[in-house]
């Protein structure tokens, strides 16, 4: 049995005629840029998320720029944000020519820790920026809070979260402003590249718009340096199509990540992610991540495996990747998000961080394996694939 670590082809058995027919109804109307679809979609995705306003953009990268560039964070100043999360996060906080700070991550769930976020902040600080990786929510509650206490904003990086509640409230409407990514794979996948920034304050909105489109409010006339970044009414329309079927969806990957933790409690060599969810909290699983521990190299911290030096160069073999050969081996195919941490990217040099200044980051970075995670994984296949975990790990 083969099983993709994602995969839209039964997607698109049940959608995929609908989907055709909503892409040839914006070919046939000539209109490509705004129009209908793009304004349905705003309206119902700003509803969705409980919001005032959404605003389409190109992609989830580009609502991050757009909302920083919104809130007025350029050079000079700081944005606390994870290092354990994908690239664009901190990218764009660098690529409006602020400096990322980033955090250490809590071991048990993966998200910015809390309790590190106060002493990071310095009089340069405009933000935080946390993600909700994997589609599990951060406790925004202290975040609101502790941004409150310093005068500083909140941007949410829901580029994984669509669908994520904290608190009862969905993610994106909590802070300042929030970043949605429409990247195919993510929960609310569009066929190509596009994005979301929501808020409620009806200035921001504006500015946002504004920005997306050449820092023009007027036709030619132009305030300020902007971007060309909107959402096409293409994307519109693919989007237009599944965002009535998010719910459904959700609760499918909800399904499959309950059945993947029952499955692989007890086995020793594993630590499974934390459910997440206390009673108002909901959890989307755009990724089900497991860490695998390395009994060669551990020393307990906590309760934790931490592995030394593992950023410095990537070891040659270590308990995850040979667990990650063995299950490619038996047509199980998984993926690593995300094996360097960002702040020991090459293209970070300059800000000066070393190995173990992060030390849950990088431990995680050499443990993590994501397993195969959409709606339509069977039970068969879920059942396959942790019996071939179950026998890699025995060899
Ligand atoms: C996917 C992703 C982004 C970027 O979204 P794109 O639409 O690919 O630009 C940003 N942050 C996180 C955490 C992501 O997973």
């Amino acid at each position: 049995m083969q099983v993709p670590p994602f995969t839209l082809e039964k997607q698109l058995s049940e959608i995929g005629q609908d989907l055709d027919e909503a892409v040839s109804r914006v070919v046939k109307s000539g209109i490509y840029i705004g129009g209908s679809e793009v304004l349905k979609f705003e309206q119902s995705f700003a509803d969705a998320v409980g919001v005032s306003f959404a605003i389409g953009c190109n992609s989830g990268t580009d609502a991050l720029v757009l909302a920083l560039r919104a809130l007025n964070i350029g050079p000079m100043d700081e944005v606390i944000t994870p290092s354990f999360s994908f690239f664009a996060t901190a990218e764009a906080i660098s690529n409006v020519g602020a400096t990322p700070v980033f955090v250490d991550v809590d071991p048990t769930n993966y998200l910015l820790d809390i309790e590190l976020i106060e002493a990071a902040i310095t009089p340069l600080t405009k933000a935080i920026l946390p993600v909700h990786l994997f589609g599990c929510p951060v406790n925004m509650t202290k975040i609101v809070s502790l941004a409150k206490k310093n005068g500083i904003k909140v941007i949410e990086d829901c580029a994984q979260a669509v669908g994520t509640q904290w608190d009862g409230k969905p993610v994106g409407s909590i802070g300042d402003i929030g970043c949605f990514s429409f990247f195919p794979t993510k929960n609310l996948g569009a066929a190509g590249d596009a994005g979301a920034v929501t808020t409620n304050d009806p200035e921001l909105a504006e500015r946002i718009r504004e920005l997306a489109i050449h820092g023009m409010p007027r036709r030619y006339f132009h305030t300020e340096l902007g971007y060309n970044s909107r959402l096409d009414a293409v994307q519109a329309a693919i989007l237009n199509v599944k965002l009535p079927i998010l719910d459904k969806w959700i609760t499918q990957r909800k399904e499959i990540a309950k059945r993947y933790i029952n499955l692989l409690k007890g086995l020793s060599d594993l630590a499974l992610p934390s459910f997440c969810e206390k009673n108002n909290d909901i959890h989307s699983w755009n990724q089900f991540v497991i860490r695998v521990k390395d009994c060669s190299k551990e020393e307990k911290v906590k309760g934790i495996k931490k592995i030394e030096n593992i950023c410095k160069d990537l070891p040659e073999s270590d308990a995850r990747d040979t667990l990650k050969d063995r299950l490619l081996h038996d047509g199980v195919n998984t993926i690593i998000y995300y094996p360097i941490p960002i702040h020991l990217q090459p293209a970070y040099k300059k800000l000066g961080y070393k190995v173990n200044n992060l030390p849950n980051t990088e431990s995680l970075c050499s443990q993590v394996l994501s397993l195969p995670i959409f709606p339509e994984l069977t039970l068969e296949e879920q059942e396959y694939v942790v019996n071939s975990i179950k026998k890699s790990l025995k060899d």
